[in-house]
């Protein structure tokens, strides 16, 4: 005889979180830098870089502000069959001594158009922000 009349109970476990893919978890640490007043590249690099104060928000890619992709210093550098967005701060024109700071050969440093601006931007002539 059972001490109570019930039927056993179990608690069934949750299933397991899938893993994050890589990009999800480069989107997952740019949202958290910018949400933290940094630019995305910070989360690439390590690199102490303040959001400008008029930049558009990350979360809200068409929302108005100052974003990567009306700043000069964006350019598209090519490697191989493709071109990518990278960042040739300080001088697009001239490739300092060492490289340039924020280029990297990985896809952590492509720089996308909507990505809200750093302190360094820099309005393109042609076709700047809004
Ligand atoms: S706003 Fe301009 S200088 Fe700043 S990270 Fe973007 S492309 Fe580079």
């Amino acid at each position: 005889m059972d001490l109570f009349d019930l039927a056993p109970f179990y608690v069934q476990p949750p299933a397991p979180l899938e893993p994050l893919t890589t990009g999800e978890r480069r989107r997952q640490r740019h949202a958290e830098a910018a949400a933290g007043g940094f630019h995305p590249l910070y989360a690439a690099l390590g690199l102490v870089l303040r959001l400008h104060p008029d930049a558009g928000p990350y979360a809200y890619p068409a929302a108005p502000g100052l974003r990567c992709g009306g700043c000069r210093f964006r350019r598209l550098v090519s490697g191989g069959a493709r071109t990518y967005p990278k960042c040739l701060w300080p001088d697009p024109e001239v490739r300092p001594a060492r490289g340039w700071p924020r280029l990297t050969h990985g896809p952590g440093t492509d720089i996308r158009a909507s990505w809200p601006a750093c302190v360094h931007h820099e309005p393109t002539p042609e076709r700047g922000d809004p």
